[in-house]
């Protein structure tokens, strides 16, 4: 009797652990809400507040940030900048640690971008960069939580599986650490009691799963953890491609995972160090009966495996938007309609948004004021010399931009890179479509096809082949040493395909929607100054293993991004994919004719 009653004071205790989480998460939710409604108002304050905080820094000094008074004044004395801008100063204070050249407050992390075409930037993190990031991942979560969540928050039926892992974390000469944020944050499992135990109350792994350095191990104890859990609620990744790449390991590990849960134990060929294997067996029980249970749903095939496994998944959060697009197509496979909630617009340099609309299509975020101070490109001028700027308040609906961010952790006018579309407002707040990356766009000769633009081809393209062949991934090269210069594709698709006569079609259609999409692209075909496209089919797994080389060279599955444009890619990289061509179409006098009549 004593011990139930002590167990019930332990999920009480729990319960209430979670509640006050959430509640926490929806208090910021409420500010971030209230705060659009004097968004004019916030973004002044925060920015005379930056300019004060950093007016005693080297930096702050050469651009008398003291005597600066208005928005005005600051773009009239601060230029727009990129990355090459602060990069001596960066590599400076990451040898010496002396930050105070560019912030106020000690830089306590740099995170490292991907890295994929060269050395990777270091982004500053400052103790208030960290706290605002807090601020808008929390409300996002209650945002969620009380949006999809139709039950009492309680650790029974809240249980997430949580597909992120911490990789290890270098450090500059001078001792700052370096490294993915997501590592740096799950390395406070091993200070932070009471963060190990927010992770056991809150996901279905505990803390030691999420601390295991390689993401393919990781997974697969996630996967396992989970399927222990009949009642969970949620799958969260930061991205549709890390789900998709779990669910992959799902497809092709069922049988090994299903006998792990029939004898209580991990299997031997998973390369975990023996002190974690240990503590993870040591809370596993066997559990024959679940392990049939899920051995018959695997063994009718994964499409909707989801909610036939997990009856009660509320939700699937990941950014779906931009590239992700393409995965999300993909994931649908397995959902089956359980909905997917891309709730962040985030980047290493500042937060920008929530998703506050997830019926929204397609998936949109509102800005949130506090997190920088914005301002915003038209599209027009991204190309100027000296672009002008609009502030946040004053987007046009239906307009594109480049966002420019002025941060608290050191970046002044900073242009994202990032180009959005104003869709509406929140309040006061716009409301933002992700277009896509500036540095994506396809450029040989003026014309500037973007991604969506390319995305849309393939799709439309593939329909070519009827419903059942799909788009697993694909990179585009600008090849500048063909004459006239033309995109080559490198395109990987669900079947091999071959037969000759459709793949001819195929790359006609993709032509012919690009010229649909992109009139200067039609008009520079049509006179041959860009050449006629070439399509390249790759083996199976080529892109699975351009990952894997990517991911080896440093960077982190929880962050990475299937570089779009080959051209920014290391030549190595590059000649691999290209080794892995079985199919190449390129066009005849006749069908580029054929592709041109629109
Ligand atoms: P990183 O700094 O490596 O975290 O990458 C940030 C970049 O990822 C952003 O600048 C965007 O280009 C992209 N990104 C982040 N969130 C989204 C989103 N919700 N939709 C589309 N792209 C996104």
């Amino acid at each position: 009797m004593f011990r139930n009653i002590s167990k019930t004071i332990k999920e009480i205790r729990d319960d209430f652990f979670l509640y006050l989480w959430f509640l926490l998460g929806q208090q910021n939710l409420k500010k971030i809400e209230k705060e659009t409604a004097s968004a004019a108002q916030i973004q002044k304050k925060l920015l005379k507040s930056i300019l004060r905080l950093q007016k005693n820094t080297q930096y702050g000094k050469k651009y008398n940030f003291a005597t600066i008074r208005s928005a005005t004044d600051f773009q009239k004395a601060h230029p727009l900048t990129t990355y090459e801008h602060y990069k001596s100063i960066i590599e400076d204070i990451a040898n010496t640690g002396n930050f105070t050249q560019l912030v106020a407050e000690p830089i306590t992390f740099f995170q490292v971008t991907s890295g994929t075409t060269g050395k990777g930037k270091l982004i500053p993190r400052t103790k208030r960069l960290s706290l605002s990031f807090l601020k808008i991942s929390q409300a996002m979560g209650a945002f969620a939580e009380s949006y999809y969540q139709k039950q009492r928050i309680s650790t029974k039926n809240c249980r997430t599986l949580g597909l992120v892992n911490a990789l290890p974390l270098d450090s500059t000469p001078s001792g700052i650490l370096t490294g993915s944020p997501t590592s740096k944050g799950l390395r406070q499992l091993n200070k932070s009691k009471l963060a190990r135990q927010f992770v056991g109350l809150k996901f279905t792994s505990s803390a030691s799963v999420f601390l295991i350095p390689d993401y393919k191990e990781a997974y697969y104890c996630h996967l396992l953890f989970a399927l222990l859990e009949p009642r969970l609620s949620s799958i969260s990744a930061n991205f549709a491609s890390n789900i998709l790449e779990a669910l992959q390991t799902l497809e092709q590990k069922w049988p090994q995972l299903v006998d792990d849960i029939e004898f209580g134990r991990i299997d031997r060929n998973l390369n975990l160090d023996p002190a974690t294997r240990e503590e993870l067996e040591s809370s596993l029980q066997p559990n024959p009966a679940l392990a049939e249970s899920l051995r018959t749903e695997f063994e009718k095939g994964f499409q909707g495996i989801l909610p036939r496994i997990w009856n009660q998944l509320s939700c699937i959060a990941c950014i779906t938007t931009g590239s992700m697009r393409l995965y999300r197509e993909r994931l649908e496979y397995y959902a089956n309609g359980v909905p997917f909630y891309s709730g962040a617009y985030g980047a290493s340099e500042a937060w920008i948004g929530i998703n506050l609309d997830p019926q929204r299509e397609p998936q949109s975020y509102v800005i949130a004021p506090h997190s920088a101070f914005f301002e915003f490109i038209p599209i027009k001028e991204i190309d100027a010399d000296t672009p002008t700027t609009v502030d946040l308040t004053s987007l046009c609906i239906g307009e594109s931009y480049e966002i420019v961010v002025t941060t608290v952790a050191g970046l002044y006018r900073y242009r994202m890179g990032d180009i959005v579309r104003c869709i509406g407002f929140y309040n006061q707040s716009p409301i933002v479509e992700f277009l896509y990356r500036r540095g994506s766009l396809l450029n040989l000769a003026g014309e500037k096809v973007s991604e969506d633009t390319i995305f849309t081809a393939l799709t439309e393209g593939i329909k070519t082949f009827g419903d059942d062949c799909q788009i697993v991934d694909y990179s585009i090269q600008m090849e500048f040493s063909s004459h006239p210069w033309r995109y080559a594709i490198y395109l990987e698709v669900s079947k091999i395909l071959e037969t000759p006569s459709n793949l001819q079609l195929f790359r006609d259609k993709i032509e012919q929607v690009i010229c649909e999409l992109n009139q200067v692209y039609s008009i520079l075909r049509k006179s041959n100054i860009i050449g006629a496209l070439e399509l390249n089919l790759v083996s199976k797994d080529s892109f699975k293993e351009l990952k894997t080389k990517i991911i080896s060279q440093g960077s982190s599955e929880a962050q990475f991004k299937m570089p779009r444009l080959l051209n920014n890619l290391k030549p190595e990289l590059v000649e691999f994919l290209q080794d892995k061509v079985y199919y190449r179409a390129s066009s005849t006098q006749r069908t580029l004719e054929r592709s041109l009549i629109h």
